[in-house]
């Protein structure tokens, strides 16, 4: 899964286009645990970048997944407490890029995945 959580967000960068298609992800919502490291990758492209070059979001977003809308909502209330906690302003935290997070934000690892060399 990591290696495929790599190839979406560098797939992403390389197009320029984030994947908000509401059938793609129904399937990736039907198809993954609430704890799937994919669920929070989409639910963070589409908190962080949707808005940005995606004429068709604005219409695409009633047919969302209703579990990818509650993470959404979830995370965006966890950012704006932590942004409340460290007195910035909440829209600072959304001048950032799914690609701008460390490596390993994505990844699960444990016993079979073994954490990923830091110099990678
Ligand atoms: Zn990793």
């Amino acid at each position: 899964m990591n290696l495929a959580i790599d190839e979406i967000i560098r797939f992403s960068d390389c197009v320029n286009v984030v994947p908000t298609s509401p059938t793609t992800l129904h399937l990736a919502y039907e198809r993954t645990p609430a704890s799937s490291p994919l669920r929070r990758l989409i639910r963070d492209y589409v908190l962080f970048e949707a808005h940005v070059d995606q004429p068709d979001f604005d219409d695409d977003v009633h047919e969302l997944p209703v579990d990818l809308l509650a993470d959404v909502v979830k995370e965006y209330h966890v950012i704006k407490k932590d942004c409340e906690f460290k007195s910035v302003e909440v829209w600072d935290a959304y001048r950032k890029q799914v690609s701008e997070f460390a490596k390993c934000h994505y990844h699960s690892h444990n016993d079979e995945h073994p954490a990923c060399d830091a110099k990678q």
